[in-house]
């Protein structure tokens, strides 16, 4: 946690989970993502059937590490450094107990638009993965769903003037404000399964100066999918019409994750790697810490809630070493 990672900035951070794996004794593979991105990828037989993962990136800004009693504060303590150092104690329990069949699998670039997972969608090993357990703050539950996102900018242009003369431009920040009053009252299609579609308008720029008519504007958007991403792209443009244009950005699906008898299970609103990490088997989810702390200056996790996800994790590997899960669903 000390290592800052803000997203694009995972290099470092990177470096030492492969030494200090490779302390360990795993075999570790960085894969580059960019000039200065990698996956982290370690193993300990050659064919692994069960992979823990989660991000290595955080939001920003950095918020060095502290910690009382109960508590670890800072950036990623709960997203996601803290389900990191779980994962490696539970893998490492495992590999006392003799289970060598798994993985870690560490990416990049989550919190922006999965690059790293969508790169490490084609590493070969991902084919001989049955189960991709991805850790993420649930609360220690199971989440059987996790909400998709669809990620898009609104434009609009139009005609600068002397703003003495208005009727000689044409404001592009008045239609932009007239299309996100009509986005804020759009009912999109939600899903029973997943819950309702919510949208974020999430930045706003446009304008030059006090003394002209805006010639351009934009507002960046995030909707949590509940539903394929196509009627809620329709539902947009029908929004917008010819009064300005639509941009998408990125898009990542809802999912359905394998359910597993006797861990508590619930729906999540926020979205994850999973949706681009098909090729490593059958997702699960589950992680410790609170989705709402995450992503906040007041981040933290309970120490307690890392240890109980420790023993969460080696439970659920021996389970699908062993059993096969109750369902079998994704969309
Ligand atoms: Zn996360």
């Amino acid at each position: 946690m000390s290592i800052p990672s803000v997203s694009g900035e995972e290099e470092t951070v990177g470096f030492w989970l492969r030494d200090y794996l490779q302390s360990l004794g795993w075999t570790v593979e960085l894969q580059p993502v960019t000039d200065t991105q990698n996956n982290v990828i370690a193993y300990l037989n050659e064919t692994p059937r069960v992979w823990l993962s989660t991000h290595m990136d955080t939001v920003p800004p950095f918020i060095a590490p502290s910690e009382d009693e109960e508590k670890i504060y800072g950036r990623g303590s709960c997203d996601a450094k803290g389900i990191i150092a779980a994962q490696i104690v539970a893998a490492e329990l495992l590999r006392k107990e003799g289970i060598e069949d798994i993985g870690l699998l560490y990416t990049v670039e989550e919190e922006r638009a999965s690059t790293g997972a969508k790169v490490a969608n084609l590493h070969p090993l991902a084919a001989k993965c049955e189960y991709l357990i991805n850790g993420e703050p649930t609360d220690n539950e199971l989440a059987i769903g996790s909400k998709g996102a669809f990620r898009a900018m609104i434009r609009t242009t139009g005609k600068a003037a002397h703003s003495a003369y208005p009727e000689q431009g044409d404001s592009a920040i008045e239609k932009l404000l007239d299309i996100l009053d009509d986005v804020r009252h759009t009912r999109f299609p939600n899903d029973e399964f997943f819950g309702e579609t919510t949208v974020n308008i999430a930045t706003l720029d446009g304008g030059v100066a006090l003394n002209v008519i805006p010639p351009n504007a934009e507002a960046g958007i995030l909707i949590r999918l509940t539903t394929p991403m196509e009627p809620i792209r329709d539902a947009l443009l029908n929004v917008i019409r010819d009064r300005g244009e639509l941009e998408l950005l990125s898009y990542s699906l809802p999912v359905k994750m394998l359910a597993v008898e006797g861990f508590k299970q619930k729906v999540v609103r926020f979205t994850t790697d999973i949706p681009h990490l098909t090729n490593w088997g059958q997702p699960l989810l589950l992680g410790p810490g609170s989705i709402l702390v995450a992503h906040t200056k007041d981040e933290f996790v309970l120490k307690k809630d890392l240890e109980d996800a420790v023993g969460l994790y080696v439970e659920l590997v021996r389970r699908l070493l062993t059993t096969e899960g109750t369902e079998n669903t994704e969309i």
